[in-house]
């Protein structure tokens, strides 16, 4: 039987470094990150914080990390943020909310992970109530995951932020893939700077880095940040190599995002040709979500996958996950287009 080159759209995170990506991890100059002396984890922060025009950036192993520390910055224990029924912070970063932080979350529903400054104001316990949870943040996330990569409109981001200054809220985004959305909707980075107390920022997911997320914001939530990433296990030393792969992905690889974009529709149109499928949500960026008909054999649509050597993600109920990322070539598309019409349920 002839060897077929797998086609993996589980997640945009199971990308390998590119050969100029591992040539820049190779020639980096490092230190120990711990005293501040590595070099390529300065220039990175450095670069990020000046993208944004925030005053300042910190280097985090994770996604979940940075996330966690902001939360961390923002709320004291007892206190109660606001998130999308569907956020990341809320559903797959282990509870940290409530482990690090002492905090609970007040879930509010929303097309495609997106939430609505109308629905802020009255998601607030009265400050006066002392039987409440003080609310005293709101995370968003742009694009999200869950919703299937979509992108707020920045008026919204703006519209939410408002809200939270008259109310006196803190305000942080979760931007793993925020990226994707500055590449799909040409938004300025600078103006998402001026919006938020804090943005978290992956290089591990579209960017195509091994590692690595950066929170930037004002020097006196990153200056509280550094403690807290220390208590959080996330001081690491001579962590240049990975840095100067995420500085490698944000200098080289950010605009090619295009690309996964435009695949991702391409899928998206496919999909929604297919008779099997039931129904594909609305395609932004690199994240396809659809769903099959009841009457499809989940089993025997496994197996079908299995036969063609394709990875996506099953998400339950019916919905499935295909994600675009720069591991997936031409070739690859092509085949996995004749592909999914041959498949007979
Ligand atoms: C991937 C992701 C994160 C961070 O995840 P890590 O695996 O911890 O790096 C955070 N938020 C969203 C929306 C994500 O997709």
């Amino acid at each position: 039987m002839a060897v077929i080159d797998p086609i993996d759209l589980r997640s945009d995170t199971v990308t390998r470094p590119t050969p100029g990506m591992l040539n820049a991890m190779f020639s980096a100059e490092v230190g120990d990150d711990v005293y501040h002396e590595d070099p390529t984890v300065n220039e990175l922060q450095d670069y990020v914080a000046e993208l944004f025009g925030a005053e300042k950036a910190l280097y985090f192993p994770t996604g979940s990390m940075a996330n966690q520390a902001a939360i961390k910055l923002h709320t004291q224990p007892g206190e109660q943020l606001i998130a999308h029924q569907w956020s990341h912070v809320y559903n797959y970063e282990g509870g940290g909310v409530s482990f690090n932080s002492g905090v609970s979350c007040k879930l509010l529903p929303g097309p495609q992970g997106l939430l609505n400054a109308d629905q802020i104001g009255p998601a607030v316990n009265p400050p006066d109530f002392y039987h409440s949870p003080l609310t005293t943040l709101v995370c968003v996330e742009n694009t999200t995951n869950k919703g299937g990569g979509a992108c707020y409109d920045f008026e919204q981001i703006k519209a939410i932020g408002e809200v939270c200054r008259s109310l006196g809220l803190k305000y942080h985004l979760d931007g793993a893939r925020l990226w994707n959305a500055l590449v799909a909707t040409g938004d300025d980075p600078k103006a998402y700077g001026r919006e938020f107390d804090s943005i978290s920022v992956c290089l591990s997911k579209g960017l195509g880095a091994p590692m690595g997320t950066v929170l930037v914001g004002k020097s006196s939530v990153i200056d509280r940040a550094m403690r807290v990433r220390k208590v959080l296990g996330g001081g690491m030393r001579q962590v240049g190599y990975m840095a100067a792969a995420g500085l490698y992905g944000v200098k080289n690889q950010m605009s090619r995002l295009n690309q996964d974009h435009l695949r991702a529709k391409s899928l998206a149109e496919c999909l929604s040709e297919l008779s099997y499928v039931k129904g594909v949500e609305p395609t932004q960026t690199n994240i396809v979500i659809f769903y099959l008909h009841e009457n499809v054999s989940e089993s025997k649509w496994l197996d079908f996958l299995k036969a063609h050597q394709v990875r996506i993600s099953a998400m339950g109920q019916g919905k499935w996950r295909m994600v675009t990322h720069l591991d997936y070539s031409e070739e690859q598309h092509e085949r996995l287009l004749t592909t999914l019409g041959l498949f007979n349920p």
